[in-house]
């Protein structure tokens, strides 16, 4: 048998991944910096989690036109969105055209994922193995790993006896899978089933939903962009840029300044009813309190839910799906392309499992905890992810005296704004725990993290600076600070969510995301920088 070919290269920096973030990573090191840079990433293509959910339906839940790299015009003005939200396999075709238009490939090592990372405090590099026993040294670490890149797949007894095909949307097979005339099992009414489940309705025999938590949804109302709006997109890169950067969710719109309560009750209704004709996470914004005030949040609760009642027609069917147990987007809300009304489909069922948890997975299907047996040919599990520190801590990351990352954050993430973590010199994470990330718009939030990186390892190298580190004491303010601005939101309220951790047995429930917003984030990351780094150790 083959040996795997045994590598050891030494760079200037190692970049984790080839999404988003790693992609302008690496150009800002490479292309603006001169270092020498290697990007290491799982799959066999560039694109992230576009490269890996590849499910039916597929599409992000932010505009197109904001959904993009903004810090090259000439990058902008050379691709063309074609809808509204744009799929899956646009996404991924255009980060294949950033990467190439980048010539990024070259410096890729596809196939190759990190099995451990340790600080070599004598030499101060960080030594990076691979699954086939690559070996890598480089002065700075940069995950770029995605906050939603680690499978979540319950512990289901009897699914390795299961005879039937199962699969997890986060790791769906490239040659597709045909649900036609099958008994579909789907597992998981987030954001992701939410957008599969209407399309896999369309040619499965039949559809069995299993349904934990009830959601919310609106609707996304995508369609082919307009020449007219093409023809604005094209004519205001630097608009569409600012705009971005003034918002606090990092989407091109801005939430409105009202409370639900400035206006009156058949106003606000009318104000909701505008809103999700428009369509989409725009919903959300319709006034400044949602987030922050049950009452108003209530309202925006009560009308969704008389809008699954009215679409729904099987009564009982629509109290499943509209008994929703948490404020409206305190869990992330969903945009949908007929969801409520595929549960019109004579082929789809819903099953409510918080009444009766699926128990196991048997050789011919499923079963749950009311002895009822569902016999079926596919299960779709959209169990969703161990979210933001998953795909870290599987890294192995060891850092000063062998300190894992693991370890470090045994009772939850603490770090300095998501950036860094004491102990683990010079390693920075892209949208790391306790960065706005997921609460914004991705790309938003990832062109503010590189541009910092990139300007930290320029001061750095202009200086003579060998090292940087969070200091522990930064941590723990910048840990107090994460908790108060989740506090000042209904976010923790949706005890369930991924967003503390809740998803996964035995992680630690803290609130990870950084819940201020992107303006706020990014003005106190430039302070610092100002304040000459402060609460960050740099050393010669
Ligand atoms: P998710 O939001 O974590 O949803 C997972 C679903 O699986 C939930 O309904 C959950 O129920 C259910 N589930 C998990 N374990 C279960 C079990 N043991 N038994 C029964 N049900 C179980 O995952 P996701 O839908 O993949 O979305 C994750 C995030 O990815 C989103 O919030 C969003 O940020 C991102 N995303 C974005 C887009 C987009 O932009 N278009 C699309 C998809 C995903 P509980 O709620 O009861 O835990």
């Amino acid at each position: 048998m083959d040996m795997p070919k045994i590598e050891s290269r030494v760079f200037d920096a190692l970049v984790v991944g080839a999404g988003f973030s790693g992609l302008y990573q690496l150009h800002c090191l490479r292309d603006k910096l001169g270092l020498s840079a290697l990007v290491l990433e799982a799959g066999a293509g560039v694109g992230g989690t576009w490269y890996w959910n590849r499910y039916p339906g597929a599409r992000c839940d932010s505009e197109s036109h904001g959904y993009c790299y903004t810090f090259s015009k000439e990058l902008f003005d050379g691709w063309e969105w074609s809808e509204r939200y744009p799929g899956q396999p646009e996404i991924l075709r255009y980060l294949n055209y950033v990467a190439d238009r980048l010539d990024l490939k070259r410096d890729i090592r596809f196939d190759s994922r990190v099995k451990g990372a340790r600080y070599d405090e004598g030499a101060n590099f960080w030594r990076i193995v691979t699954n086939d026993g690559a070996e890598i040294s480089a002065r700075y670490l940069i995950t770029a790993v995605g906050c939603l890149s680690t499978a979540n797949i319950p512990d289901f007894p009897g699914l390795a006896d299961f005879k039937g095909q199962w699969v997890h949307t986060g790791q769906w097979p490239h040659k597709g899978v045909d649900f036609s005339g099958k008994r579909v099992g789907f597992i998981g009414t987030g954001s992701t089933g939410i957008q599969a489940i209407p399309v896999i309705a369309e040619t499965a025999a039949h559809l069995t939903v299993f349904q934990r938590t009830a959601n919310y949804s609106v609707p996304a109302r995508n369609a082919p962009l307009t020449p007219e709006f093409r023809h604005y997109v094209s004519e205001n890169h630097a608009a569409i840029r600012r705009a971005t950067r003034s918002t606090q969710n990092g989407q091109p719109f801005g939430i409105e300044d009202r409370s639900a309560f400035d206006v009156p009750p058949e106003r606000r209704l009318e104000l909701y009813e505008a809103a999700w004709n428009k369509g989409g996470l725009q919903f959300r914004a319709t006034f400044r309190d949602l987030l922050a005030n049950k009452a108003a949040n209530d309202t925006a609760a009560d009308f969704i839910k008389s809008k699954i009642r009215q679409i729904v027609k099987d009564p009982a069917t629509a109290d499943k799906l509209a008994d929703i147990d948490h404020p409206y987007a305190a869990k992330r809300p969903p945009i949908d392309t007929d969801y409520f009304e595929t549960y019109n489909r004579a082929n789809v069922s819903l099953v409510d499992v918080r009444v009766a948890p699926i128990e196991a997975i048997t050789r011919s299907g499923l079963q749950t905890r009311d002895g009822r047996e569902y016999a079926l040919d596919i299960i779709v599990f959209a169990t969703g992810f161990d979210a933001m520190t998953g795909p870290l801590l599987r890294m192995n990351i060891a850092g000063r005296d062998g300190l894992t990352l693991a370890e470090a954050w045994r009772a939850g993430p603490r770090n300095y704004l998501g950036l860094q973590v004491a102990g683990f010199p010079n390693l920075f994470m892209i949208t790391g725990p306790g960065s706005p990330s997921v609460l914004t718009n991705m790309p938003v939030a990832i062109e503010q993290h590189v541009e910092w990186i990139t300007g930290c390892i320029a001061h750095m190298r202009e200086r003579g600076i060998a090292r940087i580190e969070a200091r522990p004491e930064s941590m723990d303010r910048w840990v107090k600070t994460v908790n108060e601005a989740a506090d000042a939101t209904l976010l923790p309220m949706a005890r369930h969510s991924w967003y503390l951790g809740a998803n996964v047995p035995g992680k630690p429930r803290v609130f990870m995301p950084y819940a201020g917003g992107m303006v706020r984030y990014r003005s106190i990351c430039d302070d610092l920088v100002r304040k000459g780094y402060e609460g960050f150790a740099l050393s010669r």
